[in-house]
């Protein structure tokens, strides 16, 4: 189990998290969400060791989450000037040891999965949104996470997109994967099917609940009803 304990950060003199509260559990998908600065994305890279903080507990089955969890950025984060191939082979190598079969049975085996083994000899820059999206996520999964965390992962997509991330992020959760989602995409929203909600504002979560308790009872969660215009 993930949990978060009275997480604090401060960026200068302001907190861009406090207080923040939340467990999770294997399988399951937590949507966090927010208007722009409410702290999604700081909450995101703090659990994934990217920022550091003043206060709190964060822990993985009891154990510090480090080797545990992994990050698809918002705008991807590839090596551009690298293969597709090569985006997945050198963290293996470099991070986790693996000799070169290793990681390329690896990469292949992945890239098989994500509709890219054709391009695998491509320079990223070849690559269109989507593609570069399934190689970001495919680079995350080969590093093995329990927990994966997506920094708005519809933002640089088309609609179409959109929809097929939905089933990704589905698919991973079905895998037993603790899959995390900051968004302030209400459409991402409203047709996932089962999900847990968090709504930030000021760097803290202000209403929590499970996505089938929220449609029945909208009245209850304001800030939530509102962000999503119901
Ligand atoms: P969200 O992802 O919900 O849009 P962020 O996590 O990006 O929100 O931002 C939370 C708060 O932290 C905001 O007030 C933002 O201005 C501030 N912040 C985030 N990153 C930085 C930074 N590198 N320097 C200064 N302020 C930052």
């Amino acid at each position: 189990m993930l949990k978060v304990k009275n997480l604090s950060k401060k960026i200068g003199n302001a907190f861009a998290l406090q207080g923040v509260n939340f467990c999770a559990q294997k399988g399951e998908l937590l949507l966090f969400l927010g208007h722009s600065g409410a702290g999604k994305s700081t909450l995101l890279r703090t659990l994934c060791n990217l920022e550091d903080y003043e206060e709190g507990v964060i822990s993985y089955n009891g154990h510090c989450i480090n080797n545990h969890v992994g990050m698809v950025f918002q705008h991807f984060n590839l090596f551009e000037h690298l293969t597709v191939e090569r985006n997945i082979t050198l963290p293996l190598e470099k991070c986790l040891k693996k000799t070169k079969k290793e990681a390329t049975e690896t990469a292949f085996f992945l890239l098989d999965q994500y509709g890219l083994l054709d391009k695998a000899k491509n320079s990223v820059l070849t690559l269109s949104g989507g593609e570069k999206q399934r190689l970001a996520i495919a680079r995350t999964l080969s590093l093995n996470p329990q927990i994966i965390c997506f920094d708005e992962p519809t933002s640089a997509l088309d609609p179409l997109l959109a929809t097929q991330i939905r089933g990704t992020l589905e698919d991973l959760c079905e895998q037993g994967k603790i899959v995390l989602v900051a968004t302030h995409d209400m459409t991402l929203a409203s047709k996932l099917k089962k999900y847990t909600l968090h709504f930030m504002k000021n760097g803290s979560i202000v209403e929590s609940c499970k996505s089938d308790e929220f449609y029945k009872d909208k009245e209850s969660f304001p800030s939530m009803s509102s962000f999503l215009s119901l």
